[in-house]
């Protein structure tokens, strides 16, 4: 395992390593994380794991600043996963240099997430825009469990033709049906017992949904989450995920997506 603060050392390692499968993270590492880093194991070549906090993509300064960090536990269990290489970049690492490639915002940036979180996907496109310049991978290993951030990088990789392959990775959960994050470390055990019902409340909505047993009523919906505990929903919306759209009928496969708030620690999902 090598590990690289500066672009320049890396590139000159990387430089005649014609498969590289990269696994972009903001480190606090969890079985999300493992799961692409296996995957991506066994991909011909090697594996890079970057772990970045990106100041750009948190639109309040108490949330970059409380993000749980944990660099030591990280780097053992990547020495553990034997990860071929580690990018641990400084800010200026990133952002001093100007980009051949401007980023492009698909207009699917302004629902979901981009609503309450203004410039989130821009600061997460910058940031992955100048990883896929440094780095020039030919895979990119991206979780569902952001699916939005997921589409958003797929439109701005196809607009700007990049040569880097996104390997979707499938959401990995906790034994409660909690979706595994790193934000769950701000969690206490009630507000986890609290996430973990909220998962099983959606999917069986999803259930009696599918079973023509219940029609999509948000504010009710809403008003059963803040009874089990959750202090505020940002949003819920179901999407068809071919058209993007609310399905509009039973047989449309749809899925929900989800973000609220547990305290001040902000939760999504996509069930
Ligand atoms: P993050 O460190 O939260 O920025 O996540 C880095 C990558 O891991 C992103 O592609 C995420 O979508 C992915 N990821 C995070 N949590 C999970 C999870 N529970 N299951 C699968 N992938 C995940």
């Amino acid at each position: 395992m090598k590990i690289f603060k500066s672009k320049h050392k890396l590139q000159k390692e990387i430089l005649n390593i014609k498969n590289i499968s990269f696994v972009p993270t903001m480190g606090g590492l969890h079985k999300g994380h493992i799961s692409l880093i296996k995957k991506s194991k066994t991909f011909k070549g090697k594996n890079l794991v970057s772990i970045f906090v990106n100041p750009k993509q948190f639109n309040r300064k108490k949330d970059f600043t409380t993000y749980p960090r944990n660099l030591k536990k990280d780097l053992a269990l990547l020495k553990r996963l034997k990860v071929d290489f580690i990018y641990l970049p400084t800010h200026k690492d990133i952002f001093s240099f100007r980009p051949r490639n401007k980023i492009f915002i698909d207009k699917f940036s302004k629902k979901l997430c981009g609503k309450s979180r203004k410039g989130h996907f821009e600061g997460v496109l910058n940031v992955v825009n100048r990883f896929l310049e440094i780095i020039n991978p030919k895979y990119i290993f991206l979780g569902v469990k952001d699916f939005q951030q997921l589409y958003l990088i797929n439109k701005h990789i196809l607009k700007r033709k990049i040569n880097t392959k996104i390997v979707p990775c499938k959401i990995i959960r906790e034994k409660n049906g909690v979706v595994c994050s790193t934000r769950n470390n701000n969690l206490n055990k009630n507000q986890f017992n609290t996430a973990s019902n909220v998962y099983s409340y959606l999917r069986n909505i999803k259930k009696l949904i599918k079973r023509e047993l219940y029609n999509i009523d948000i504010i009710n919906i809403k008003k059963n989450l803040i009874k089990l505990g959750v202090k505020n929903v940002d949003y819920i919306e179901f999407f068809n995920l071919n058209t993007l759209k609310k399905p509009k009928n039973k047989k449309e496969k749809f899925k929900i997506f989800v973000a609220y708030y547990l305290n001040n620690v902000r939760l999504i999902d996509n069930i």
